[in-house]
């Protein structure tokens, strides 16, 4: 079965499955899959991971951390080697720190993507099963629908107007027409082996139903992605620019450190290499190059946390845009609404029927008046048995399919029970579906019946008005004229406004029809027949969540393809403000021009009776008027909406693997109030990217200050290059950890969006470092000035624990940016966190080990004067705060 060796597109259906030893109606069964899986592995394609050995080894690709290692070397050949291997221990717990927060993100986001496999329905042990893609092996029997992705390498044994978009595959945009019943030539390219469809291209069109040829890497994709290097995560806008703020400051610290080593060489301190190093420790300590390693750690934890909720973000930078969005676009049905739907009203052109029940339980009473329904309900049956498909598990019925349809079935089975609805589909035998599309917002279906074919349409009211030119009255058919056509699209809106999402249904009797009549022949010239009004009630939670984005300053807007007035109706349920606010409708949008519709957009709340195609302008006019454009999908088409917007959504549930492709999020559980949720935990994972950043750039800045202040106070070092290093990787890690765990702050739902232009690291932000960095050097300066005069090692010592535990202060007041301590909500990681700091130092000094660090324990007396450092900064910074001087 290798792929390489047989031409599956030069084999008949039939050669193909004895070759695969598989059967097309029963498929494979168990224990031939498991057999198989042994044999071929599973059906993935391998992206290059990093393992963890090289991620261990990439924490050494600094250049200064290799210059600092070398002087490290040049100093133990000189005699000072248990100095040395103390640099050398701790630069390798850096590492370590380094590559456990590498390799956790890492591993969270692989488990993110496991979240993203799409599914596949096969066949096995003849029954039809939707399983992980990665389980799929040769031999299986593989249905396939429009939307979906193909899973693995396929030879086509049925095919329904099929076409597929091969782009992926051949970069060759205009989708291609498939059939599975030619044989081709084995010297075919592959980009012409119309009866086979390949790994990675999606079905645009049709339907159809194939057998697996190929797995994995063996796959036609699978032998470009070999010989195309590894595709690299592309770096989030924050990571770029917190990469490119580490640089600029980066060369800063550098200048200040080799003026560091001059006047240290100057003023005598020391020798050349000794002062060679506490420059170089100066550099390595105070770079931050490990902001874009701790931003990619909190934003992997936030999408973790998110995904738990049923968002799932597919790239970690759809979290930075989701806290900055201010207008969500949604779906309607199955998102605000719960896509459950029951027909309750029959409406023909002089009776109606009442229906019982709820859901898609096939149990109610119809009670007509003015109609004979069986004649319909037969129809009805007939037009939908073969397309959906209705089940009861444990006393809790569904429907497998799309629910418009569902409800038309229960309908049916309501009035004929279920013998009757047999008897309608034998009587009525299905020859041809024209399935529902966006685009013609209808589905019609050709029967045989009684030696002639029947036509049965079923869509959006309006436009099946349009295409009729008689109407059923009673038992006879009459001529559609204007005024009866005004009557009905009457009962359209009344029922409309009620909030029932309504449905046409017309029909006609052909002597011929042949499979190569247009769409557009056999949808005309209609009988039109019912109105039906289907409800379709909010979710739960709908309301109030709509309230918190309102809060937010988010605004939504529906956009459905569903009748204006039913939308508006359900607008108002879940508390729009519909009255004071404009609804358009697709055909409004076609005599508008973009500037117009820019001019009245902030008005709008619903837009009704769009396709796809609006879509996309919505949320281009959106862009223009300079909203950050949350927009839903889940069919085909709506691939270039969701490109389109800020941030594309698409439904996990309902939605198409194309959508969910083109998403940057994936809800999955389909609801509106996930989406709310979800930029509500962007805004709170942003605010905690700022926590740590702050936090240890002030501390570096302290580091700097307290070296750099010396010499210019002419003094001798207060810090020696492994105090630097000890304090900025053993001290300063934990806690800047728990700083990216903080809970939500109070109000953060509350306020505007981000500004989408505001920046991470701002010109008032560089001041507040450079500030709070210098206080933190003086206030270290001077405990260090009260000891000299009693021992240099002394008030080295003190100035070297005042500096690590100043992070007691500085963690503190880094947990809000602008709200005092007092007022946040408990934070369970950080006290512990800071007393592990707090522990380390102590053993740093009251241990043995202190001859290693050239320190000696400190005498009880000496630690209020130590608490000096924190106590300071931490008090100027809320004051700061109660002052109410912002830094963003
Ligand atoms: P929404 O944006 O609310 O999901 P849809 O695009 O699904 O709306 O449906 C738009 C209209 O098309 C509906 O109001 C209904 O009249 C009609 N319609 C929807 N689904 C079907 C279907 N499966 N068959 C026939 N008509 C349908
Ligand atoms: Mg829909």
């Amino acid at each position: 079965m290798d792929g390489n060796s047989i031409y599956w597109h030069s084999l008949t259906v039939q050669e193909a499955l004895e070759r695969l030893g598989t059967d097309s109606v029963a498929g494979l069964d168990e224990s031939e899959v498991l057999r198989r899986i042994n044999i071929y592995g599973r059906n993935e394609i391998k992206a290059k991971v990093k393992t963890p050995l090289e991620m261990f080894a990439n924490q050494f690709k600094s250049i200064l951390i290799i210059i600092l290692l070398i002087a490290t070397l040049i100093s133990a050949f000189l005699g000072e080697f248990f100095d040395a291997l103390t640099i050398a221990i701790i630069v390798f717990m850096m590492a370590i720190f380094g590559f456990v927060q590498e390799y956790r993100s890492e591993k969270t986001i692989q488990a993110l993507k496991k979240l993203a496999v799409p599914r596949a329905r096969v066949i096995r042990g003849g029954r039809e099963v939707e399983i992980p893609s990665t389980d799929l092996v040769p031999g299986d029997i593989v249905l396939l629908r429009e939307g979906d992705r193909v899973p693995a390498d396929i030879r086509l044994i049925e095919s329904n107007d099929l076409e597929v978009d091969e782009s992926p595959l051949t970069g060759e945009s205009t989708p291609v027409e498939k059939d599975a019943n030619v044989v081709l030539d084995p010297s075919t390219p592959v980009s012409d082996r119309v009866n086979m469809v390949f790994m990675g291209t999606y079905i645009v069109r049709g339907s159809a139903k194939g057998v697996v040829v190929a797995t994995g890497s063996s796959t036609e994709l699978g032998r470009i992605a070999k010989s195309v290097a590894e595709t690299k995560e592309e770096k989030t806008p924050l990571e770029i620019e917190l990469d490119d703020f580490g640089k600029k400051i980066g060369l800063i610290i550098i200048g200040i450190a080799a003026i560091v080593f001059a006047t240290s060489l100057l003023e005598g301190w020391a020798n050349v290499l000794e002062s060679f190093m506490i420059a170089v420790a100066l550099a390595v300590a105070a770079i931050p190059e490990g902001l874009p390693a701790i931003a990619t750690a909190v934003l992997a934890i936030g999408a973790h946390r998110m995904a738990k909720k049923n968002a799932l973000v597919r790239k970690l930078a759809a979290i930075e845009a989701l806290g900055s969005v201010d207008v969500i676009c949604t779906d309607k049905t199955g998102t605000i609404t719960k896509g459950e739907m029951t027909v309750k009203v029959v409406r023909t052109f002089n009776g109606f029927c009442n229906v019982e029940g709820s859901g898609y339980e096939p149990k109610g009473r119809i009670s007509c008046s003015g109609v004979n329904i069986e004649n319909l309900l037969e129809m009805l049956a007939a037009h939908t048995f073969s397309d959906v498909k209705l089940v009861n598990e444990k006393g809790v019925w569904s429907v497998k399919g799309s629910p418009t349809e569902g409800a038309l079935l229960v309908l049916a089975y309501k009035g004929l029970g279920e013998e009757g609805v047999g008897k309608a589909v034998n009587k009525l035998q299905l020859v041809k579906t024209y399935p529902f599309d966006r685009f013609r917002k209808r589905k019609s279906t050709v029967h045989i019946f009684n030696g002639k074919y029947i036509v049965v349409v079923s869509g959006a009211p309006e436009i099946l008005v349009e295409l009729s030119n008689t109407i059923q009255v009673g038992d006879g058919v009459k001529p559609f004229d204007n005024d009866s056509k005004k009557k009905v699209l009457g009962y359209v809106e009344e029922l409309a406004s009620q909030g029932y999402r309504t449905l046409g249904v017309a029909f006609k009797v052909v002597e011929a029809f042949s499979e190569e009549d247009s769409v557009e022949n056999v949808e005309r010239d209609l009988t039109f027949y019912a109105v039906l009004g289907i409800i379709d009630p909010p979710r739960e939670g709908v309301a109030e969540a709509v309230q918190i984005a309102k809060r937010a300053g988010i605004k939504t807007i529906i956009v459905t393809g569903d009748h204006k007035l039913t939308a508006m109706a359900i607008a108002k349920m879940i508390g729009l403000d519909v009255d004071n606010s404009i609804a358009l409708e697709g055909r409004d949008l076609d005599r508008m021009s973009d500037d117009e519709l820019a001019k009245i957009i902030d008005k709008v709340t619903v837009f009704a009776r769009v396709t796809p195609e609006h879509k996309a302008r919505i949320v281009k006019v959106l862009k223009k008027k300079s909203y950050r454009v949350a927009m839903t999908g889940d069919g085909v088409n709506d691939a270039p909406a969701l490109k389109e917007a800020h941030i594309g959504i698409a439904m996990g549930i309902r939605g198409t693997d194309v959508a969910k492709e083109a998403a940057q999020l994936v809800l999955l559980d389909d609801n509106y109030s996930t989406i709310v949720e979800a930029v509500k935990e962007g805004r709170v994972i942003y605010e905690n990217l700022k926590k740590p950043i702050n936090y240890l750039l002030t501390a570096n800045m302290g580091e700097v200050a307290t070296v750099f202040g010396s010499q210019l106070l002419l003094m001798p070092p207060p810090l020696e290059p492994v105090h630097l290093l000890w304090i900025n990787v053993v001290t300063d890690a934990l806690p800047a950890a728990a700083l990216g765990l903080e809970p939500p702050e109070p109000g953060i739902v509350e306020r505007p969006p981000r500004s989408a232009k505001e920046r991470f690291v701002t010109r008032r932000k560089l001041v507040y470092y450079i500030v709070m960095g210098s206080l933190l050097g003086a206030a270290t300066l001077l405990i260090f000035n009260m000891f000299r005069e009693t021992s240099l090692q002394l008030a080295r010592t003190a100035a070297f624990t005042a500096i690590a535990l100043s992070e007691f202060g500085r963690a503190i007041s880094s947990r809000s940016e602008n709200q005092n301590f007092w007022k946040l909500p408990r934070n369970k990681w950080l006290l512990p966190a800071l007393l592990a700091s707090m522990a380390m130092q102590l053993i740093a000094i009251y241990t043995p080990l202190n001859k290693y660090f050239h320190v000696v324990p400190l005498d009880w007396w000496i630690w209020p004067a130590i608490f000096i450092a924190p106590a300071t900064i931490l008090i100027v910074d809320e004051v700061r705060k109660v002052l109410g001087i912002k830094i963003s």
